[in-house]
């Protein structure tokens, strides 16, 4: 347990979290961080914080457990504010979707400090954001990753395995490298598509008519094309590396695809919706 945890970054990530901790009593107050003063007062009202704060080095000052939750184009800038406030003690995490960026940030802007900073992704999520999409129940049963660094403790890691334990999620250790290419399949890909299928039909002559008549499928393989568009900007320019490659493989299956189409080639589709039907039915039991 521990007194305080400050929260940088109150929206759908950070406001799930601390919910789950207040919940469960992990922390007794939750210190909110952020930009926006009127934004800040929402989550106090919505009792996701305890107190506010928009100086971030005054936010984390008498904080132990500190956790990051903006795009990931905001977190060096977050990083270089909260330096002149961090104890020695207090422990650092963040929630960024990609990994070894948050971590060339964190090295630039932390200096001596870095090993003080455990980087994380909560495997959890929906395509809402802002305070008032969060919940506490957001993180039961789902997995965190966590990609230490060389520089942290056994005892930092744990501390942050413990906080995301007590909010109900299973934690798995990972390289950053490897948790960044994983995700760039299972998460940021289909972003990517998503967004990418709806504006390619959005521009067709006849949208009206092709949204009037879309149905369950397309409401199921779209929805993420409802999150928010600078998150997924910054994914994008974060793990653009990875992301390439996989749109690469992904461009070969739909050559596969295409090919047998043109092609009347009834089997070869049907192997190859077969294969991916089995692999899906694994997987997503
Ligand atoms: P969100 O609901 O939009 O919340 C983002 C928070 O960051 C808000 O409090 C926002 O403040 C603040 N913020 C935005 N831009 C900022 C800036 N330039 N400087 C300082 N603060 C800024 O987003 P979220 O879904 O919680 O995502 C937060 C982080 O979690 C991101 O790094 C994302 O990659 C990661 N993540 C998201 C998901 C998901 O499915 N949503 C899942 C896992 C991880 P204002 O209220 O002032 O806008």
């Amino acid at each position: 347990m521990v007194n305080k945890i400050c929260i940088i970054g109150v929206g759908l990530i950070g406001g799930s979290l601390a919910l789950a901790l207040k919940k469960t009593g992990f922390c007794q107050t939750v210190i909110g961080a952020g930009r926006n003063q009127h934004r800040l007062e929402q989550a106090l009202s919505l009792g996701v914080i305890d107190e506010c704060e928009l100086d971030y080095a005054k936010a984390v000052a008498d904080a132990d457990l500190v956790f990051i939750s903006v795009p990931l184009g905001a977190m060096e800038e977050v990083f270089e504010k909260i330096r002149p406030g961090l104890k020695s003690h207090t422990i650092v995490t963040d929630g960024g979707s990609a990994k070894h960026s948050v971590i060339e940030a964190a090295s630039e802007k932390l200096g001596v400090q870095l090993g003080q900073f455990v980087p994380g992704h909560p495997i959890a999520g929906t395509e809402k954001s802002g305070v008032e999409a969060a919940f506490d129940s957001l993180y039961q049963n789902r997995k965190v990753i966590l990609t230490p660094l060389e520089d942290n403790t056994p005892e930092s890691v744990k501390l942050v395995e413990h906080m995301w334990q007590s909010a109900g999620a299973e934690v798995e250790i990972m390289g950053a490298r490897h948790h960044d290419l994983v995700l760039a399949g299972t998460s940021h890909m289909p972003h990517v598509l998503a967004y990418g299928l709806v504006d390619c039909l959005n521009n067709a002559e006849d949208v009206e008519e092709i949204f009037d008549f879309a149905a369950g499928g397309f409401r199921d393989f779209t929805r993420i094309a409802s999150s928010d568009p600078v998150m997924w900007r910054d994914i994008c320019l974060a793990n653009g590396d990875a992301i390439l490659a996989m749109m690469h493989k992904y461009q070969e299956t739909l050559d596969t695809l295409k090919q047998a189409i043109a092609q009347e080639d009834g089997e070869q589709l049907e192997t190859l919706f077969k294969r991916a039907k089995a692999a899906r039915d694994k997987f997503c039991m």
